[in-house]
């Protein structure tokens, strides 16, 4: 499977690097090739990133594209772009690419620009899952991952003990083919939890307020939400 990534922070890079680990082909989807590889500064928010260019040294079979390109090559897409900015990007990468395809958003519509802590935008009556699938009714958009840490996303056993990730959907295939990613990157079947529609991902947004007082309260990001009596 060829999954096209649009993101080039810490979510896209740690998801395309496990997809690889997993014999899948993957390339990576930014605004300017050319500018992004050229950057020599960590990114300056949360928790330093290095320059991309230091990642891409590291997994050369990567390919680095414009959304647009990356977009026309996936087979599967994955959203990890900033929240505020998704549509952007995937305005950027054109109707025409998107069309039939299953996006599996990771991205949180977190608004830093009151600063600490960041609101939600949109929030309670909407989502950025639905935002994304009205905007774009020619995508297959499946929620899920958002609540945790990325490295978490594609390694739950970092957590110990029970854990859930949550799937919000209004295509059943589509939900069904994230379903099967999300056991390759060893997710048990039963910490898997279909809340439902698209409309459910306003519920896994508004977990983000609480995910980031626990962050801020343990000191580190390696940890998830249990349901108990699930
Ligand atoms: P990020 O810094 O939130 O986003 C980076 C991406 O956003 C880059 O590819 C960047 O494009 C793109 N971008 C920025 N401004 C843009 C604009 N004006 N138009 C189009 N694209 C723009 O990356 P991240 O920290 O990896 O997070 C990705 C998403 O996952 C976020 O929505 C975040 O809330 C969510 N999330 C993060 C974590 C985590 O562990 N960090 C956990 C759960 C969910 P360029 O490549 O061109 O710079």
């Amino acid at each position: 499977m060829r999954y096209a990534i649009l993101g080039t922070g810490i979510v896209g890079r740690t998801v395309a690097a496990r997809l690889v680990s997993l014999g899948h082909d993957v390339v990576i989807g930014t605004r300017d090739p050319a500018t992004t590889l050229a950057r020599t500064e960590p990114a300056a928010t949360g928790v330093p990133v290095p320059p991309y260019a230091s990642w891409r040294a590291e997994h050369p079979q990567v390919e680095l594209l414009t959304f647009a390109e990356a977009a026309r090559q996936g087979e599967v897409l994955v959203n990890a772009t900033g929240g505020r900015v998704s549509i952007d990007a995937l305005t950027a990468a054109d109707a025409g690419h998107l069309e039939g395809k299953v996006l599996i958003d990771i991205a949180n519509p977190l608004d830093f620009s009151g600063g600490w802590p960041p609101v939600l935008d949109p929030v309670n009556t909407d989502s950025l899952g639905e935002l994304i699938q009205r905007t774009f009714p020619g995508l297959r958009v499946v929620k899920t991952l958002n609540t945790m840490t990325s490295a978490v996303m594609v390694e739950p056993a970092r957590v110990s003990g029970d854990h859930n990730v949550f799937l919000s959907g209004d295509d059943e295939d589509a939900k069904k083919e994230v379903r099967e990613l999300l056991l390759s990157f060893g997710w048990p079947e039963a910490s898997i939890l279909d809340l439902g529609g698209i409309q459910t991902a306003r519920g896994v947004e508004m977990v983000l307020p609480i995910w980031l007082q626990l962050m801020g309260k343990f000191g580190h990001a390696d940890f998830n939400f249990h349901i108990q009596g699930a």
